[in-house]
């Protein structure tokens, strides 16, 4: 029988881990909120939702808020009685306690309804199962006849020619009746396991490992954490099937790793955890041409396409820092950010280009400039040759890194956000207010899509280039510092 009120997101953060729904019972204060990159996917959602809603013309929205859900239900109820109603957004139904806002219920006919979930991601999970399966649950417990379960996706090959989106093409609605009647038998089990476990006195013992992250990251990721080590086995890169084997056999700490334990070269360096500087790293730093350029772009990724020829979650590239390095040590800054909510792509690229010339090697880390410059060249036929150009003088530093050097404050990670701080600790990222690429974009959308003034737009801006030059002035840094480790003097 009930014990507590329980919500879909309850549920499926139930079948994730009992001791994540637990806490968000009874000790909510323990969760870290959402950062601001976390809350735009959310927000993402919502619009990918409301959008989905034109897809069922005549449908109505239960406009009661999660605070008003008597009001809500009452809404549900009248709404589900009138026969001119044919379909329904946001209705609220409860059904043992478990209360869910539906984002779609399509009339049939008389006493048949459709049950539809709108996601904003490109393909189905198995947890989207479960959401349609406590869903219908629901419904059919509160007296409706679900005559199937379809889950509306976006169709990530969709490509948007302008204009008007062709909603059609943009969104898939896969039926997953025969899914969802399999999940279906589990969730009275799965919920009295549940209701048994929150009338506990003390949260479940559940030790943190990858399903705190899968399917969803857990809030209570630090709480359940605090304790580690930082060269807890978890933090070891690299398969997530070796930790779980270590883990368990009882083994706590890179430490312990038995020596039998065959481990990649990276995985060696971080559990030897002394720098490490291969005989090479001399030779490839030694490779690149001046002048240098190191060239780093800002991203981001609408779910629904807003520029032509874009596709969901394309990533569109709004700003571009180059730091570049004459052979006699000067450095000059160049840098472009577009401050309005154009399409920014070819004027970005026309910049780029005077800015990164014929010359020198173009220094960056990853290879997410590889293929940001191909896809541009793929949408710029005017451009495509001279960015061919441009990749082909390419020189990853991350790549160097990686294979070449590892310094323990990395603590097994080879992000710019980690190696900076461990070989240039004056040039870290904590003195800025924007301090990665996922709040830059957010901010992005903010100063180009959002009312805000244009103190606040200008702000943003400034932090969006104080960001992006720190990453490309970073790369200069890193350069000098490992030649240094080396034995110095470029030759
Ligand atoms: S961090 Fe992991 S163990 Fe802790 S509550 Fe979340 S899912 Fe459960």
């Amino acid at each position: 029988m009930p014990t507590h009120r329980l919500s879909k997101s309850r549920f499926l953060a139930g079948l994730q881990c009992h001791k994540r729904l637990y806490l968000e019972i009874h000790s909510p204060e323990l969760a870290t909120p959402p950062t601001p990159d976390r809350r735009a996917i959310m927000d993402m959602g919502t619009d990918v939702g409301v959008l989905a809603r034109e897809f069922f013309p005549g449908g109505v929205l239960v406009e009661e808020t999660h605070r008003q859900i008597p009001a809500a239900l009452t809404r549900t109820a009248e709404l589900i009685a009138d026969p001119n109603v044919k379909a329904i957004f946001e209705g609220a139904l409860v059904w043992q306690g478990i209360l869910v806002r539906v984002d779609v219920i399509e009339r049939l006919d008389a006493v048949r309804w459709r049950l539809i979930e709108v996601k904003a991601t490109s393909k189905v999970k198995a947890t989207h199962l479960d959401d349609l399966a406590i869903q219908s649950a629901v419904l059919e417990g509160a007296g409706l006849v679900v005559d199937g379960c379809y889950l509306m996706h976006l169709n990530t090959q969709y490509v948007f020619l302008g204009g008007t989106l062709n909603l059609e093409e943009m969104f898939a609605i896969d039926n997953m009746t025969e899914d969802v009647q399999a999940r279906r038998v589990l969730v009275q089990p799965q919920l009295e396991e549940m209701w048994r476990v929150l009338t506990e006195p003390d949260p479940p013992m559940i030790p943190p490992d990858g399903h705190c992250h899968q399917p969803y990251e857990c809030p209570f990721w630090n709480h359940c954490t605090k304790e580690k080590s930082r060269r807890w086995v978890f933090y070891l890169p690299g398969s997530s099937k070796l930790q779980k084997v270590l883990m368990r056999e009882g083994v706590e700490t890179m430490d312990e790793i038995p020596p039998h334990i065959q481990l990649s070269d990276i995985q060696q360096h971080v559990k030897d955890n002394v720098e490490w500087i291969s005989p090479l790293l001399r030779a490839r730093l030694q490779s690149v041409r001046y002048p240098v350029h190191h060239l780093d772009f800002e991203t981001f990724m609408p779910a629904i396409p807003i520029f032509a020829y874009t596709r969901p979650y394309r990533p569109m590239p709004f700003q571009w820092s180059n730091h570049i390095e004459y052979e006699d040590g000067t450095v000059v800054h160049h840098q472009y950010l577009c401050t309005d909510g154009r399409d920014p792509r070819e004027e970005l690229a026309q910049h780029l280009l005077e800015s990164l010339g014929e010359t020198g090697s173009i220094c960056v880390y990853s290879e997410y400039e590889r293929f940001l410059l191909f896809a541009l060249g793929d949408v710029l036929p005017q451009f495509k040759s001279a960015l061919s150009k441009v990749v082909r003088r390419l020189w990853d530093l991350l790549s160097v890194i990686q294979q070449h050097y590892y310094h323990p404050d990395f603590q097994g990670s080879f992000s710019i956000k980690s190696v900076l701080p461990a070989l240039v600790p004056d040039l870290a990222y904590n003195d800025l207010s924007i301090q990665n690429g996922a709040v830059a974009a957010v901010m992005y959308q903010k100063m180009v899509f959002s009312e805000a003034d244009l103190m606040e737009r200008a702000q943003i801006a400034q932090a969006l280039e104080e960001y992006c030059g720190r990453d490309t002035l970073a790369m200069v840094e890193l350069r000098r510092v490992l030649m240094e480790r080396v034995g110095g003097l470029y030759l």
